[in-house]
């Protein structure tokens, strides 16, 4: 690296490639090591608490798909036609639920005392998409048009490489496990219709998520 001579010698600029080579491998890394398996889930769900639930076996290579099952209904609000879904207001301090709230796919929150959604229809959240029975557009397809895209993916992913015919019409399974997360206000027929469309689509191995008791421990 050559410095300036005074009285008029060459200027030397710093050298930059060392410091965009760094950058690039830090983006590379926090591309790598990002986690969109939160996303996946809705942390608004409350889910049911069951004793007997067991934690899945510590099996190598367990590939999940992960399903929210809610109720949704039209938005309240006037003049809007989305759909919204319950929500729980906790208290910050005491994580008690003090409220419920109807939140819509705009972001209108309307408060619903209720605390469930009776005769809506039954949909899915997933990244933040809300699906519903029937296909709405290209974002917003129907559950089982979905659940086909999800199902595309499990067959190229399997090894040896499966085809829709083999699955379907020659009974060999997709080994992904499906892993069902439903609101403590779930009708049961809502759970039962989201496991009938992953039968079709080829899907055979299924987890019930519940909320994790409390083990109290004697003093
Ligand atoms: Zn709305």
């Amino acid at each position: 690296m050559s410095g300036s001579v005074p009285g008029g010698g060459v200027k030397s600029e710093p050298n930059l490639t060392p410091i965009l080579d760094m950058v690039f491998q830090l983006i590379t890394f926090f591309m790598l090591v990002i986690n969109f398996k939160s996303a996946e889930l809705d942390l608004s769900l409350q889910l049911p608490v069951l004793g007997s639930a067991k934690p899945l076996p510590e099996g190598a290579n367990l590939k999940l798909l992960v399903l929210n099952v809610q109720i949704c209904t039209k938005c309240p609000h006037s003049g809007c036609d989305a759909f919204a879904t319950l929500r729980r207001v906790t208290d910050a301090d005491t994580k008690k639920v003090k409220s419920y709230q109807l939140v819509c796919e705009r972001g209108h929150e309307t408060d619903h005392p209720q605390g469930a959604i009776t005769n809506g229809k039954t949909c899915l959240t997933v990244y933040g998409r809300l699906l519903c029975k029937e296909s709405r557009s290209k974002d917003f397809p129907s559950i089982e048009e979905y659940l086909r895209s999800e199902a595309d993916l499990s067959l190229m992913s399997a090894t040896p490489p499966l085809t829709r015919d083999e699955v379907i019409k020659e009974g060999k399974e997709l080994m992904d496990t499906v892993v069902i997360r439903a609101d403590t206000g779930c009708r049961f027929g809502a759970v039962n219709f989201v496991i009938v469309e992953c039968q079709k689509q080829g899907y055979r191995r299924f987890a019930l998520k519940t909320g994790q008791v409390e083990i109290k421990t004697g003093s």
